[in-house]
């Protein structure tokens, strides 16, 4: 499995499992507890969350997912925006490992930037660290001008920026994952198949057919063949987490990369970072 290093110098799977949208149906809960745990035991033991999730149940799922695994995940949550101040943080990040039944998050995000002052918000990550309830934190759907102010804010110890990043979203590759690698701050991937969408898409089709692949494969391929990125498919059928696991074996050689280029063309001028 490739590894990505974070800025402290830890090293995660390149290739991690998603969460939104689970925990809303009781009646898949325990294939979906069986396809995070799958996923972990094939190796894919980054699992993001967030306290937005199914109001809170997603975090009780991975919860219940992580039970006598714990030590071996990299366990991601992420805060609302109007909790990221001095006073609601840390009350926000105890009732995330409550629900998720641990003493401490590997990362704990910035969901979105909302109205808190991104410096107060790097303090009160940061007296989270010191308190040891997270080990480190990041942001997500910050564009390039916030991450700018994020460090001028004093947060250059940001360990991610998670953004919507897939073949159909191609807008960052313009200025913010240069400036994010400039840094040395890894981009994590988020709605790598585009909600599914990506798997239905005539030409990836296609091209995966020719290759032995499946769609979600080579979209997953394609992301974990860039330097610097995560990816982290939701999965909440064992057969998808199977699926997605081999697209880390997966080797896209430049003529594939060529035609997925032709195929998905990166947008001609920079576009502002879009948010699913
Ligand atoms: P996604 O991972 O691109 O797509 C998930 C959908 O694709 C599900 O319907 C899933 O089906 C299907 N799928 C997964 N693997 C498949 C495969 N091998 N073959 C066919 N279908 C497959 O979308 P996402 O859930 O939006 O994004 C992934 C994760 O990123 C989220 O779960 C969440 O943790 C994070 N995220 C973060 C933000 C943010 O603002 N920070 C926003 C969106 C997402 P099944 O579930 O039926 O297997």
């Amino acid at each position: 499995m490739k590894t990505i290093r974070l800025p402290d110098g830890t090293t995660i799977p390149a290739l991690g499992q998603g969460t939104w949208m689970m925990a809303e149906d009781r009646r898949v809960r325990s294939e979906e507890i069986a396809a995070l745990r799958g996923g972990i035991d094939l190796g894919l033991t980054l699992i993001d969350t967030a306290e937005m999730y199914a109001d809170g149940e997603s975090e009780r799922l991975v919860g219940a997912a992580i039970q006598g695994k714990r030590d071996q995940v990299f366990l991601v949550s992420k805060a609302y925006p109007q909790n990221a101040s001095h006073d609601r943080l840390p009350r926000a990040c105890e009732a995330s490992l409550t629900r998720l039944g641990t003493d401490r998050l590997d990362l704990y995000l910035l969901h979105w930037r909302g109205n808190v002052p991104l410096g107060e918000t790097v303090e009160a990550m940061e007296r989270l660290v010191d308190a040891g309830k997270i080990l480190r934190w990041g942001v997500s759907n910050l564009d390039t001008d916030d991450m700018e102010e994020l460090v001028a804010s004093g947060g250059a110890a940001c360990a991610t920026d998670q953004i919507l990043y897939n073949l159909t979203r191609r807008g960052p590759e313009h200025d913010l994952l240069p400036w994010l690698a400039e840094h040395a701050i890894p981009t994590m991937a988020y709605s790598p198949v585009e909600q599914g969408r990506l798997v239905g898409h005539a030409g990836l089709c296609s091209l995966a057919d020719e290759l032995g692949a499946t769609p979600a494969q080579l979209a997953l391929a394609w992301l974990l063949a860039r330097d610097n990125v995560i990816a982290i498919p939701k999965a909440g059928r064992v057969a998808h987490v199977r699926d997605n696991r081999a697209a880390a074996d997966l080797t896209l050689n430049a003529s594939v990369l060529d035609r997925l280029d032709k195929l998905f063309p990166r947008p001609k001028r920079r576009v502002p970072l879009e948010m699913l």
